[in-house]
């Protein structure tokens, strides 16, 4: 089995994770609703990308009066 002849010295390790940081999401608003999304996704609340209508939004049913009618 390979095993390593020297120690890593604690700058060498720090400067390989220095790239494992997190990085902030990129964030653009919708043409149609000027909502925040996410880069390359259609609009979750208009349905909209790239000026055009892809898919009708998802209504959200409200499960307590559905049930009680
Ligand atoms: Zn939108």
């Amino acid at each position: 089995m390979a095993v390593p002849k020297r120690k890593h010295s604690n700058a060498r390790t720090g400067s390989r994770r220095s790239h494992d940081h997190k990085e902030m999401v990129q964030i653009t608003y919708c043409t149609g609703c000027s909502t925040a999304i996410m880069t390359h996704v259609i609009c979750p609340k208009c349905g909209t990308y790239m000026d055009r209508k892809i898919v009708e939004p998802k209504v959200k049913k409200n499960k307590r009066s559905s049930s009680y009618k």
